[in-house]
């Protein structure tokens, strides 16, 4: 059987999508986002197991993957790149932009998104270095929640976190060693933030647990309600605004091609709801595919947790209708978002 597929094999018209689907993952994320495995890693993974035969780095909001696997590349013979990122355009909306098939090497790609991004990084490193400002200005006084550590610290543990809690450190940040190791990124978010204060003991989870009633929970439990907890008492900033309209535009406006990322995940963030219905989910498909001129939707999302119904299903149908309605193909996309490499099966 013949395992070469490209991009184009994702038409929502593909007779053979399900096989398509099996050997392709557009969402793949690594250290220079949020990701645990460094861009050689992962490579590496791929290149022994000879899967996905179709496969993205699509970090958020950077494509430094990219200068770190140029040669690297030209080791891989079955399985091919599709140059790609995942851009965050508030309120739960991600568009996956990826590079046209026919834009040999991902040049135009890499130019276009480039130019976006960079103007995007220093607003969000800007908004990212305010709050970390603003966080440490909440621990100078005295009203701050009894379950942090702080409390118990002496002033020379103090003023080393003041000194070490910096924007610049935070970029170096490793969520895999818990070490300012990696190469400088021009990404940094939620997760750093959280997993930093946790490698250094911020937190006190017995008080924690005392305080909400979680005593008989397990520290993963705990781990997990602190964090959010704590983002509600410190919001992340990109968490709280509107969608960002004219993000998507400026995107539309490069010649690559626009996914919404992982539909039943965003239309809840969107929409405000845990739980939603099958009917909303389409409509907001609809909507955003519509008002924006993409491309296509991720259609098969391999990490949904826990839907109320099969997000995947809906959405492939969604598109289907789409395209028979305007009598256009759309892609359908498929990914892991997998932020630790390949799986092993
Ligand atoms: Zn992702």
């Amino acid at each position: 059987m013949n395992d070469q597929i490209s991009f184009n094999s994702l038409n929502i018209n593909n007779q053979e999508i399900d096989r398509v689907w099996h050997l392709t993952d557009l969402h793949l994320h690594t250290n220079l986002s949020d990701g645990l495995i460094s861009p050689k890693e992962l490579i590496a993974q791929i290149k022994i197991r000879q899967l996905p035969k179709l496969f993205s780095i699509a970090d958020h909001n950077t494509l430094l993957a990219y200068k770190f696997i140029k040669n690297q590349l030209l080791g891989i013979k079955n399985c091919l790149l599709h140059r790609g990122v995942e851009i965050d355009c508030s309120c739960g909306i991600d568009i996956l932009v990826y590079q046209r098939p026919e834009d040999v090497n991902g040049e135009q790609f890499m130019k276009s998104v480039s130019k976006i991004l960079r103007i995007e990084s220093k607003k969000r490193l800007k908004a990212a270095k305010e709050y970390l400002e603003g966080f440490k200005k909440v621990l100078s006084d005295a009203s701050i929640p009894s379950w942090f550590n702080w409390n118990s610290w002496d002033d020379k543990k103090k003023l080393k976190f003041f000194r070490t809690f910096t924007l610049d450190n935070l970029l170096k940040f490793d969520l895999y060693n818990l070490s300012f190791s990696l190469p400088s990124r021009d990404y940094v978010s939620k997760p750093h933030i959280i997993r930093y204060l946790f490698s250094v003991n911020f937190f006190n989870f017995t008080l924690f647990a005392k305080q909400f009633d979680l005593s008989s929970s397990d520290r993963k439990t705990i781990k997990r309600k602190i964090k959010r907890f704590f983002f509600t008492l410190f919001p992340w900033p990109y968490d709280s605004q509107p969608i960002n309209k004219n993000l998507i535009k400026e995107l539309r406006k490069t010649n690559n091609i626009l996914i919404l990322a992982h539909p039943g995940k965003s239309a809840k963030t969107y929409l405000g709801k845990t739980k939603i219905t099958p009917q909303e989910l389409s409509t907001f498909i609809t909507q955003m595919v519509k008002n924006y001129d993409l491309d296509g939707v991720e259609c098969l999302y391999r990490s949904y947790r826990n839907p109320e119904f099969d997000y995947n299903q809906v959405s492939y149908r969604t598109l289907k209708e789409i395209s028979i309605g305007d009598q256009k193909d759309y892609f359908a996309t498929a990914g892991s978002d997998s932020h630790k490499g390949i799986k092993k099966t």
